[in-house]
């Protein structure tokens, strides 16, 4: 359960907590020690540390670079 999640950018995520505006839906341009993400709904770009974005990952909805076999329903 420790795999870390291959973020790339471009992905398309669902978050499990909503920001602030409503939305729960980020694209993820930028990917380090903290990953850079713009909201879809405020259009808001936010800084947060790899791990916590990661956790708060619900989902996938898109991928971007990396290409994804065999989905994880
Ligand atoms: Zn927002």
């Amino acid at each position: 359960m420790s795999e870390p999640i291959p973020l790339a950018i471009g992905d398309i995520v669902e978050l499990r907590k909503a920001h602030p505006c409503g939305g729960r839906v980020w694209r993820v341009l930028r990917v380090g020690l903290d990953v850079g993400a713009e909201c879809l709904t405020c259009q808001r770009y936010v800084l947060v540390p790899r791990r916590r974005f990661e956790r708060g990952i619900k989902r996938f909805i898109e991928r971007g670079l990396t290409p994804v076999d065999g989905g994880e329903r």
